[in-house]
């Protein structure tokens, strides 16, 4: 355990509430101060800017920073040499698509060679992420680059209808609560009152301690509530099973996980307002943000995307591809043509009712990561659809751990009988065949990753995986 971890996990609770707030003046600070509040404004008054004009803003940042890449960040000018290319060479989006793409896997082993020489280390923000593959990396931000993102972060909660000052309660993945708390201590929450916010744990969502949750948020009484969809949508399912009025609230604005379609009518429904998404990514590679009309924009301010089939070459709108990513935000470890492992499709929308003019993507398929493999099968994704006629499941998550077998792990509900498992089941071998064996295990709470994220499905097949991105965008 990591030495200020377990000094915090020796507070009693009062003082746990003033260091997570102690904890929030320092994010403040880096979030909120210098360019944040005219970086923002400059945000506003561009969002609903001609086509024309964004795309030649795009254009431009792209081009500023293939250039800072090529002369300032080692792995890039490598690759510059070794294409005999110049930063000039790079003109059109077309000219950066024959740029190879850069991999986790190339970030993951050479994170140094990513880091620009402009800066001296001790000028850098770092950010440790543990990726669900479990290698551990260290990003490393350039301050301007936080307060950016954050002013996106800012123009998504305006546009939702709050803002930063606005009361919320928020689902963390951080471990607020130590794991040494008595477990007859049912507070599964921390106070930041530097930014008026109410962190809930996503570690602690047994069906048992719901009512918890519930009550604290009744005394809190959020504007909104924020963080991971499958947290919200527990406690959503809480509120629609048990008859409980949720608080009043003017939005639910969800990150970090795909919104899977039962998710979010259960959201909707069971706190009677309107889900908000967004996309981004710890690498800070691009922002993607929903409108009141439910489209999910790309910001072309903050990185350009590619949205790419089998052959790398560009997806006609409603195909699938792998997401590339060319952020413009950091300079402290840039990112070209960034395969982020995420799988999306353009919507074929002209323009969005809402009057921007930023090109909108229609599905967000999920990760990499989220399919299995059976040899009848092959590689299958969008596994919620096994779940459609399953009446009392609070949730469940499959896990495959070779090509014959399969784990599903499931929360009953009270109500929860033979006839849900036989639906199961039966919608399972549907999509993965006959010969795989299928064991179900009832469980009080599926476990987070160390990120707090809720995985619907883990394959524990890396040799399969990397050949897998090819198969599922097909
Ligand atoms: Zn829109």
């Amino acid at each position: 355990m990591h030495i200020r971890e377990s000094i915090y996990a020796s507070l009693p609770i009062g003082l746990q509430h003033l260091a997570v707030t102690s904890k929030g003046i320092a994010y403040r600070r880096q979030r909120y101060g210098g360019l944040f509040s005219p970086y923002l404004a400059a945000l506003r008054s561009s969002e609903f800017a001609p086509a024309g004009q964004l795309l030649e803003l795009e254009l431009a940042e792209m081009q500023r920073m293939v250039r800072f890449a090529f002369e300032h960040v080692p792995w890039y000018r490598r690759m510059a040499r070794a294409l005999g290319a110049d930063w000039r060479d790079i003109r059109s989006w077309e000219d950066l698509s024959r740029l190879p793409q850069t991999t986790k896997k190339d970030v993951r082993g050479h994170s140094e060679l990513f880091v620009a020489d402009v800066f001296r280390s001790s000028q850098l923000i770092p950010w440790h992420t543990s990726g669900t593959t479990g290698t551990p990396l260290t990003l490393l931000y350039e301050p301007t680059a936080v307060r950016k993102l954050w002013a996106f972060v800012e123009l998504y909660r305006l546009q939702a209808g709050v803002s930063r000052i606005e009361r919320r309660g928020q689902f963390t993945g951080k471990v607020i609560v130590p794991p040494s708390q008595s477990p007859g201590s049912k507070i599964f929450w921390r106070y930041d009152l530097a930014n008026r916010a109410l962190l809930l744990s996503t570690m602690h969502l047994a069906p048992e301690n719901l009512p918890m949750y519930a009550a604290a948020l009744a005394q809190y009484r959020p504007e909104y509530l924020c963080g991971y969809p499958s947290a919200i949508y527990l406690l959503a399912q809480y509120y629609l099973s048990a008859g409980v009025i949720p608080p009043p609230l003017r939005a639910v604005l969800t990150s970090a996980e795909t919104v899977l379609p039962h998710q979010r009518k259960a959201i909707e429904e069971g706190l009677g307002t309107r889900l908000y998404d967004q996309y981004g990514q710890t690498e800070m590679q691009s922002f993607w943000y929903a409108c009141r009309e439910g489209n999910l924009h790309v910001h072309p301010l903050a990185g350009h995307t590619e949205i790419a089939g089998e052959q790398g070459e560009p997806c006609d709108p409603g195909h699938a591809g792998s997401v590339v990513l060319t952020g413009f935000l950091n300079h402290g470890m840039p990112l070209l043509r960034y395969a982020v492992g995420d799988i999306a499709a353009w919507s074929s929308l002209a323009k969005c009712p809402c009057g921007r003019n930023m090109r909108i993507v229609a599905r967000l398929e999920g990760r990499v990561d989220d399919f299995i493999y059976t040899q009848e099968r092959g590689f299958q994704g969008r596994l919620d659809t096994v779940y459609k006629g399953v009446k009392n499941l609070i949730e469940a998550q499959i896990v495959q751990r070779d090509v014959d077998h399969v784990l599903v792990r499931y929360v009953p509900a009270a109500a929860f009988s033979a006839q849900d498992l036989k639906i199961l089941e039966h919608n399972l071998r549907d999509r993965i065949g006959a010969a795989v064996g299928i064991e179900f295990q009832a469980v009080g709470l599926i476990p987070r990753s160390n990120a707090g994220k809720f995985r619907p499905v883990i394959s524990a097949l890396p040799e399969l995986r990397d050949g897998c991105l090819e198969h599922a965008i097909r």
